[in-house]
């Protein structure tokens, strides 16, 4: 991981940054930072590999549909003042990417927390934008439609994307955040070792 440039562009950008070897240290800074909070959590296989949410929950007012599934849960979510999750793609000039179904992730990072983490391993990061965008249409979004079941060519042949018109498309918004939204303090935990897919 190229810690000098990715903190070089994503501050120029106007995000936070914080930098780590492994998870484990990476949930310890999150649980020192965050408490008291409402905390809403994004769809992440990254945060559950590291148990974030179980972490966090001893010191939070935590909300998550990984943990009760439902309508209910995401409107509540809305009002969390944290909001954490992971991007599908990331690039070493300054850009997230992330690919939505239910539209849930990529609108609270864009408009409603005080404060968003985001949560990157190694293997989300690309040289730029071109291939961070590669990465989540190729990698993050044929791996998560195989983990959803659903009825998609990329599911079945999990190699690539397939720009399908299936009723199962998982692929419904493309965000691509340049900058945090005006009013948004946004951080990017970059941890350098491989977290979800
Ligand atoms: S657009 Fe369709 S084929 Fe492509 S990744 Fe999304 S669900 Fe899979």
């Amino acid at each position: 991981m190229n810690q000098e440039l990715l903190k070089k562009n994503f501050e120029n950008h106007g995000f936070k940054t914080a930098f780590f070897a492994t998870g484990k240290e990476a949930a310890d800074y999150l649980m020192g930072r965050i408490q008291g909070h409402k905390v809403s959590v994004g769809g992440s296989m990254t945060v559950k590999e590291m148990g974030l949410f179980e972490l966090l929950r001893e010191k939070n007012e935590m909300v998550w549909h990984w943990d009760v599934p439902g309508r209910d849960t995401l409107m509540n979510a809305r009002t969390a003042d944290v909001y954490i999750t992971s991007a599908n793609g990331v690039s070493e000039t300054g850009e997230l990417v992330n690919i939505d179904g239910t539209g849930n992730r990529v609108s609270q990072t864009l408009y409603g927390p005080e404060k968003t983490y985001f949560i990157v391993g190694n293997n989300k990061i690309r040289a730029d934008l071109a291939g961070a965008m590669d990465r989540a249409k190729n990698v993050a979004a044929p791996k998560n439609a195989k983990r959803l079941n659903s009825a998609t060519p990329c599911a079945v042949k999990g190699d690539r994307c397939y720009n399908c018109s299936s009723p199962g498309r998982i692929c419904r918004s493309t965000v691509i955040m340049e900058r945090p939204s005006n009013g948004m303090e946004v951080e990017i935990v970059f941890v350098d070792e491989p977290l979800g897919y």
